[in-house]
């Protein structure tokens, strides 16, 4: 891996960019003030070495957050030049928060870099992002290098899921969740892209635009807890296979043959006994079979309903959020 110091990128054909760091945050109020010092420090130093000019600012998204969140960011917002907020009307959904700070950076910032709230993603490599920019990359992808700070359970569902999304042809950049960083145009880029089932971290991929990963260790969740319990963490890897793949589709089809093979083998083992003379038996292995098949086709349904039921969401063409207000 190449190793390049904060300095090196600062060479004499660099123009001085703007950058927004948005922050999507929702009951963050354990850890905000703890990520609001670090990411301050961070920008102070970036902006004293030139690497981001001085108009470059903190952009705390609150996805309707019902504890005291807000009241910090407004604080924040008061005492402090280089933040603001964006406040939603309601939760969003962490997808669609950090669309909606990524739209309202991309009105005067030249760079946006994501990361959550709770500064488990290492923001002291944003600079080596910056200077990857630099080397001419529209976006750079913040990539763990391990994931020994999750949970045993995290880390194997994860694990899964990436398995999963690839197996089904679903590109995505692997154990690399929110934390990126994106020029204007691959931001502009991907707010063309109107779907309502936001899937970022498969979206941008799409996009096309060159590239590169910058690597970090995960660190521990700073301060109060996942806002990703397991129901929403597995409607949130439905939402990304159905978006990307219409592969479990097609493997339907697979099951459906496999099935009409060992119909048509049981046919012949009935004929076989029929001629012989014997009556076939077995209430217990018809029940059996009846039970099997019948669950297959229930889940084959729910794969099609998973797909019909993200079309009724993409067809009713609702906003993806609502903004209540934006306190520079
Ligand atoms: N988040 C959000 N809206 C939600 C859920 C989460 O904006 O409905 C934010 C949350 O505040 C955090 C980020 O999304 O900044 C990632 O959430 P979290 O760290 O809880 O997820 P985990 O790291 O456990 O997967
Ligand atoms: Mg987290």
């Amino acid at each position: 891996m190449q190793v390049v110091s904060f300095q090196d990128c600062k060479c004499e054909f660099m123009e001085n960019l703007t950058l927004a760091i948005v922050v999507p945050c929702y009951n963050e109020v354990e850890v905000l003030s703890q990520t609001n010092e670090r990411l301050r420090a961070l920008l102070d130093g970036m902006e004293r070495d030139k690497l981001v000019t001085a108009g470059s600012y903190i952009l705390y998204v609150d996805d309707g957050s019902r504890d005291g969140t807000w009241t910090l960011i407004d604080g924040y917002c008061e005492n402090y030049d280089h933040v603001r907020g964006l406040k939603l009307a309601g939760n969003a959904g962490h997808q669609n928060a950090l669309m909606a700070g990524l739209e309202t950076a991309r009105a005067d910032a030249d760079l946006v870099v994501s990361v959550d709230a709770d500064l488990q993603d290492d923001i002291s490599v944003i600079p080596e992002m910056i200077m990857k920019y630099h080397q001419g990359n529209d976006i750079v992808y913040g990539v763990r290098r391990n994931r020994k700070s999750d949970s045993f359970f995290k880390r194997t569902t994860a694990q899964c899921f990436y398995r999963f999304m690839s197996a089904m042809g679903a590109r995505t950049v692997n154990n690399h969740a929110d934390f990126r960083l994106m020029s204007r145009r691959a931001v502009d880029a991907l707010c063309a892209y109107d779907e309502r089932n936001l899937f970022l971290r498969g979206l941008v991929p799409k996009l096309g635009y060159k590239s590169d990963v910058v690597y970090y260790d995960r660190l521990e969740r700073k301060a109060g807890v996942s806002k990703y319990p397991l129901g929403k963490m597995m409607s949130f890897a439905v939402d990304g296979v159905t978006s990307f793949s219409v592969k479990p589709l097609r493997l339907i089809f697979y099951l459906g043959l496999v099935f009409l093979i060992i119909s048509l083998a049981i046919l012949a083992y009935v004929i076989a006994s029929l001629c012989k003379g014997d009556g076939v038996q077995g209430w217990a292995s018809l029940m059996l079979s009846i039970w099997f098949v019948g669950g297959c086709l229930l889940i084959c349904l729910s794969i099609i309903a998973a797909y019909i039921g993200r079309i009724y969401t993409e067809g009713k063409h609702r906003p993806r959020y609502n903004i209540e207000k934006y306190v520079k």
